[in-house]
Formats: structure tokens, sequence, C-alpha cells
């Protein structure tokens, strides 16, 4: 097997016929060495370990896992191995899955991913959830998704409310530009994407409701320091020295942008549920209720304004 300069090849097992130079590998032999070089690299379990050489092999092959069950007698050509060498180091690397393979799944969305976005995670589905139980299915409303990245959130809610209009921020062109590309494979037309430091571009616009999955990390958080974040873009993580220097700006520019009654939700950090709290009643919220993710830890914390319910 040919190793690229700089790449690091999984060590091969005896007997699979692998560093034999010219000798094709097959792809059973392929898969059991990726795996034990992402399982002792990433600190995974092998049954994750396996899942990602699968992902990693099926995306460089250009085929499914089924086939790639079905096939493990495949000899690899050369080039081949060379490619999937390339995929496996990058990601020996640390670089994370979402952005190798170019896609993360949300909700009931695939969506396209690229290090210009936050990879969308499943606690946010939770906000999607909390959203979508304050919107009748078929009134039209007027919803706005503050710092969108990849779209995950405001097109999880244009796929289930198609009578809403969507308006979708972000103050970056890049991450803009994956979420246009998301609402248009998706086939999701009544989103708006408008470039926007939060509210900066809405001047005189108001919503019924709100949802923000903001930056709530605080600087010097060691969390910043490993696995996947490493690799996702600083603003859409990072919130100053606390965390909440963006929660604090979107909760405090919300009754401005909402109407008598209209909700705000957002996701915040495990430990941001009380912080979030205080913030949204100072900023005169009523109904302030906090949710935790699977995982058990408070999460979504939002607020309604009062008056008469919108949505
Ligand atoms: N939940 C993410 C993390 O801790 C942070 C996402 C965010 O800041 N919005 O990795």
């Amino acid at each position: 097997m040919r190793a690229a300069p700089g790449c690091a090849a999984p060590s091969p097992s005896r007997g699979t016929g692998w560093g034999g130079g010219e000798t094709p590998t097959t792809l059973a032999d392929w898969l059991s060495a990726a795996t034990t070089g992402l399982q002792a690299a990433l600190d995974l379990t092998r049954r994750e370990a396996r899942l990602e050489a699968q992902l990693l092999t099926g995306h460089g092959l250009g085929v499914d896992r089924p086939w790639l069950i079905a096939h493990d007698d495949h000899r690899l050509r050369p080039r081949q191995q060379e490619d999937l060498l390339l995929l496996l180091a990058r990601r020996l690397g640390g670089e994370p899955m979402a952005y190798i393979l170019g896609r993360r799944a949300f909700y009931d969305l695939e969506l396209a991913v690229t290090p210009a976005v936050l990879i969308p995670r499943p606690e946010t589905e939770l906000l999607v959830e909390a959203a979508l139980e304050r919107l009748q299915p078929e009134a039209p409303c007027r919803l706005l998704d503050l710092g969108t990245g990849s779209g995950a959130i405001a097109l999880a809610l244009a796929r289930h409310r198609t009578e809403a209009l969507i308006t979708a921020v972000d103050r970056s062109a890049e991450a803009l530009a994956v979420a246009r590309a998301n609402a248009r494979r998706l086939g999701l037309g009544h989103v708006r994407f408008v470039l926007s430091d939060w509210y900066a571009a809405l001047a005189g616009e108001v919503f019924d409701l709100i949802v923000a999955n903001p930056p709530y990390v605080a600087e010097d958080d060691p969390h910043l320091q490993r696995g996947d974040v490493r690799f996702e873009p600083a603003q859409a993580l990072r919130a100053g020295p606390d965390g909440l220097a963006a929660i604090r700006v979107i909760v405090a520019g919300a009754p401005a942008h909402l109407r008598p009654g209209g909700w705000l939700l957002l996701e915040h950090g495990h430990d941001q549920a009380a912080a979030s709290q205080t913030l949204l009643a100072a900023a005169g919220f009523e109904a302030v209720f906090t949710l935790s993710d699977l995982a058990g830890l408070p999460r979504v914390s939002g607020g309604r304004l009062p008056g008469h319910a919108a949505a």
C-alpha cells in the first residue's frame, strides 16, 4: 500500500495482504484497519470507529453503506486507496466527520455543511420542537431565526410550517451562502435570507416568534480546545468572558421585533438557564421557561411578551 507523504496510515494487521506495495487491498481489510486506526486516535468505541470508517469509505468511493457491507471482498485500486488514505488522514487529524462528508442530518433534513457554519447538533432539535409547539400548523406567521448558520433551524421550521414567512439572518456571508444552497436543494423557497448582525438589518420588522442558537461558549472554556469545536467558526461559538454576550443582545433587542404575545426561544449553555431567565424577565418577557435536552441538561429557554397571544 502506498501511503501519501505525511499521511498517518492505520497500522495493518498481519496476514491481510496490507503493506505489499502493489497488492490490492480488499474492502474488508481496509475497513478493519481504518476502524482500528480511528478507534485508537480518536478514543472511540469500536462500533463508533467502524461507523466512521464505513462513512468515510462510502464517501471516498461514492457508494452507500449497504454496498460496502455487501462487497467486502472488493479489491481497492491504488487510486482508490490513495483517496481513502487522504480522507482517513483528515479524520485522524481531528477534522469533524460533518466537514469531511460535507453533510449532517438535523431534524428530518439532510443539510450541507462547510467549515463556514456550526455543525448542527441534536440538542438544537429541542429548539425546533419548542418553536413548532407554539405555531399552529396552517396559520400564516412571521418567524425569525437569528444566526442561522447552515439554516438548520429555519429550514426545519420551514418544512413543518409551510404557511410561515421565515426570515433567517447571519452576519457571515459565507454561512448565508451555505444556508441558501440548503434551502434551494430542499425546495424550501419560503425562507428569506438576510445578511445582518442580529437585528441590524431588520429595522421596523416585527415577528410572531424569534428563535436563536447563538454563540454561548465562554472565551476561555477548555471545551473549545477539544474535538469538533476546534474546527468550527469561532464567531458561532464564542460569546465573551461569560458566554452570554450574544444572548444579552438578542434578548434586549427582541421586544422591539416581536408582536405583543410573541415568543423568543433561545438555546444556551447547560449552566446558563438561570442567567437567561433573568435576562428574559428583565426585558419584560412572561411565561419564562427552560427545557432540558436529551442529556438532561437545561438547554432552551424562552418567554412571551405580554399582550394578545400571537401564533
Ligand atoms: N453546543 C455547542 C458546544 O458546546 C455550542 C453551540 C453554540 O455556541 N451555539 O459545542
